[in-house]
């Protein structure tokens, strides 16, 4: 235990020490929760910003081995939302007090998508008198598509690097040139340039992920000084290529606790940025994100798509809430908040104050 406090006290934690801190079991890790715990009300407070999640579509052109609405899987019925259901979804967001939304979705390059995303924008900032902050998560772009979408209302940008070793990432998509990591990495890095907020994040406990990758993960996130993090444990699917390696997995109970130590320690390492408790880590425990915002996280995304597709947007299995509509969903949420002493941050952007930081902004 004097070794944990010795090494929580430290101005700079090495990636040794981040190993040890991966590596504690759930009675050690209690002081790296009480300590990541401080440090987030110290430095972004108790409030949690909310993001209505709104899943635009799932048809994408894009074959990550990993995700269950991949290009090559044929048991997807694919949908994509009407202008009038994004834009009911956004509503809702606005008139529930959420102050922001996300759009995300399979990856699409083409122009009449492009373009519906820049109409989508400008609507959404009408409807909401230019209140309603937009995130997006669209996959990669070229660099005039990110201005073009920005110019239009959206001001952060979510680009998972998913695992920042090139090896690892090799062996989780295909070998071509619309998967290539080098790619990932420079339009993370034009995304920053384009003078959003930028977020990325990691899957927790994929096939042949080590400690030590993880380790590197949040070295990763430090070294781009990223804005914000949406980071969780990776969940099998049956129709991916990946699922083969489902009995060499963590359990998934180990994934969800190493998505705690990821959370505590980069609010450790990180203290401003946004981090944000994620679906997937519902998914194993049904109050895993209320978990991770005692711990460290600071944003909520709840799901308001419309619940009719909702099942459609299948990334893993056991996915929360594919059942149910968006009050559903919220009624639930509110109720959990309050078990962690969270307080719902009504109308507020919650923008990362990492990003006025890096940029002098403010
Ligand atoms: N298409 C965009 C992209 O990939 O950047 C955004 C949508 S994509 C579905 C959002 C995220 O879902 C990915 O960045 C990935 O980390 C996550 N995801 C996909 N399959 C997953 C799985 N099996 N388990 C956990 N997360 C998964
Ligand atoms: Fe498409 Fe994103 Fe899934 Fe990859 S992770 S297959 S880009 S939706």
């Amino acid at each position: 235990m004097n070794n944990i406090s010795n090494i929580l006290q430290k101005e700079k934690l090495e990636k040794t020490d981040i190993i040890t801190l991966l590596n504690l079991d759930k009675e050690q890790a209690k002081i790296l929760f009480e300590k990541s715990s401080e440090i987030k009300q110290n430095n972004v407070g108790n409030k949690v910003y909310y993001r209505g999640l709104i899943e635009l579509s799932n048809i994408c052109k894009k074959d990550c081995f990993y995700c269950g609405i991949r290009k090559s899987n044929k048991n997807v019925s694919r949908y994509e939302l009407t202008d009038k259901d994004v834009l009911d979804a956004a509503k809702y967001s606005y008139d529930n007090k959420f102050g922001s939304i996300v759009l995300q979705g399979g990856e699409r390059t083409d122009k009449k998508f492009t373009d519906r995303i820049t109409y989508l924008l400008e609507e959404i900032k009408k409807l909401s008198n230019g209140k309603l902050g937009v995130t997006l998560s669209l996959g990669e772009q070229t660099d005039q598509i990110y201005k073009q979408w920005k110019e239009a209302g959206a001001h952060r940008y979510l680009l998972r690097i998913e695992e920042s070793n090139k090896d690892l990432y090799k062996k989780l998509h295909p070998n071509n040139n619309l998967h290539s990591f080098e790619t990932r990495i420079n339009v993370l890095k034009s995304i920053q340039n384009a003078g959003y907020q930028t977020g990325t994040g990691v899957m927790i406990g994929l096939p042949f992920q080590t400690v030590e990758n993880l380790a590197d993960d949040l070295l990763f996130f430090l070294n781009f000084n990223i804005d914000m993090v949406g980071m969780g444990p990776y969940i099998e699917h049956e129709d991916t290529p990946l699922y083969k390696y489902k009995n060499e997995l963590w359990h998934l109970n180990d994934r969800f606790f190493m998505s705690l130590k990821m959370v505590a320690i980069l609010r450790i390492i990180m203290p401003k940025i946004n981090i944000a408790a994620t679906t997937a880590m519902q998914s194993i425990d049904p109050i895993g994100r209320e978990k991770a915002i005692k711990i460290g996280a600071n944003v909520l995304m709840p799901n308001v798509t419309p619940g009719i597709v909702r099942k459609n947007y299948l990334l893993y299995e056991n996915k929360p809430c594919i059942d149910e509509n968006a009050d559903d969903c919220l009624d639930c949420l509110k109720t959990r908040l309050k078990l962690v002493n969270a307080e719902f941050a009504e109308n507020e952007w919650g923008d990362s104050k990492h990003f006025f930081i890096r940029t002098n902004k403010k």
